[in-house]
């Protein structure tokens, strides 16, 4: 089989609040038919820089076109040399990861397994996720949080994860105000610093939210400082996760042992294929893992959730939510969540249907004018 055609289409798909992100959807044809779907998540963040898609589409057939799609781990590698590591924010990672997935669909289809089938088999069915609260600045976005949370409730979402440190009163204040209102009726999976702190300023932050229930750290300190990560979890009382960008990414925190938790997301290691080895690395170590996100539509939530079903230990709460902060979506009905959890799609391939006519409701060329709107700045979408 021979790939004949590499399409792509760049969307914007609006939140429930903040500013709306940016995906491109893969599309992948074979000479003998079957296709597969891919996405590549949320361009939405910095740096204010975009792909140029048609010039994108361009390279991308020019590498791919009468590769086999079966040989995924070829293609991979192939892609790497062009589409390189770089630097946590470089968006080299979004592009391999959408080729990634279309792959991983595709053979899926060919081989009437599901995704995780390709992967050794699933371990659960549904996958324990949190919901995010975004960093607030202003008392006066308290109560519409506090809202918020309500109203997911009644979705029935019952873990949280807060992104604090824009401002330490109203962290508190807020955290206070959900122990009252909600007492152990939510679980607060993991606050969140995005590695804005250094590491004075994050132990200075900690004293004073450590008093509240939650499970888990994420990014204390800057994500370059090693030391400094370790330092942290060395010193404070709760686990401590931080994202993972590549296998020798991992390699460097197992080394080092900076974290107790690796957050891998399909979106940062560069699709399946990647985030894999980091996920053996974690259990080669002894790091704990939760499967995370940049906020993606129902094609790379579901490639999340088949990830994640194939782990043989998730240890928290994970993080895939981008079909319930998205008001639109890009499949006939999204991937559905229950009590909480992601379920694990069934079916062949990615397992969603994707409505292509949604592509061209929601299509839009990939612009950095959203990063510059104050509802994306107040909302911290600049953090992950
Ligand atoms: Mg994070």
């Amino acid at each position: 089989m021979k790939i004949k055609n590499i399409l792509l289409f760049p969307i914007t798909t609006p939140r429930e609040a903040g500013a709306p992100s940016q995906h491109i959807i893969v599309k992948l044809e074979t000479d003998e038919g079957p296709i597969g779907f891919g996405e590549m998540p949320d361009f939405t963040h910095l740096p204010a820089l975009m792909p140029d898609v048609v010039d994108l589409e361009r390279t991308l057939s020019h590498l791919l076109i009468d590769c086999d799609p079966l040989e995924i781990a070829a293609v991979n590698e192939r892609l790497k040399q062009y589409f390189p590591q770089g630097a946590f924010w470089d968006k080299s990672s979004l592009v391999r990861c959408g080729v990634d997935l279309a792959l991983y669909d595709l053979v899926g289809k060919v081989e009437q397994k599901p995704v995780y089938g390709l992967l050794g088999g699933k371990f659960r069915e549904r996958i324990p996720v949190s919901y995010p609260i975004f960093r607030q600045k202003r008392r006066e976005e308290i109560p519409e949080n506090i809202a918020r949370m309500h109203r997911l409730m009644g979705q029935g979402f019952s873990a949280f994860r807060y992104y604090f440190g824009a401002n330490l009163d109203v962290d508190e204040t807020f955290l206070s105000e959900v122990t009252k209102e909600f007492g152990d009726k939510v679980i607060l999976a993991s606050l969140d610093g995005s590695g804005l702190f250094d590491r004075k300023g994050f132990l200075a932050a900690y004293k004073r939210l450590a008093q509240f229930n939650f499970l888990l750290i994420e990014s204390p300190v800057r994500r370059d400082d090693i030391e400094g990560l370790k330092e942290v979890k060395e010193t404070i009382a709760h686990p401590v996760s931080e994202h993972i960008q590549s296998p020798a990414n991992a390699k460097e925190f197992a080394r080092v042992g900076a974290v107790d938790v690796f957050n891998i997301s399909l979106a940062a290691a560069g699709g399946i294929s990647e985030a894999e080895e980091v996920a053996k690395i974690a259990r080669d170590s002894g790091i704990r893992i939760l499967v995370g996100t940049t906020q993606e539509t129902s094609i790379a939530t579901a490639a999340s959730a088949h990830f994640a079903a194939s782990l043989p230990h998730l240890d928290y709460y994970s993080n895939p939510v981008g079909p319930v902060l998205y008001t639109q979506d890009v499949t006939e009905t999204p991937v559905h969540y229950e009590d909480s959890h992601l379920i694990v799609p069934q079916g062949p391939g990615l397992g969603v249907e994707v409505d292509e006519e949604k592509f061209e409701e929601l299509k839009e060329n990939l612009t950095a004018r959203y990063i510059l709107r104050e509802d994306y700045r107040r909302a911290s979408q600049v953090a992950i």
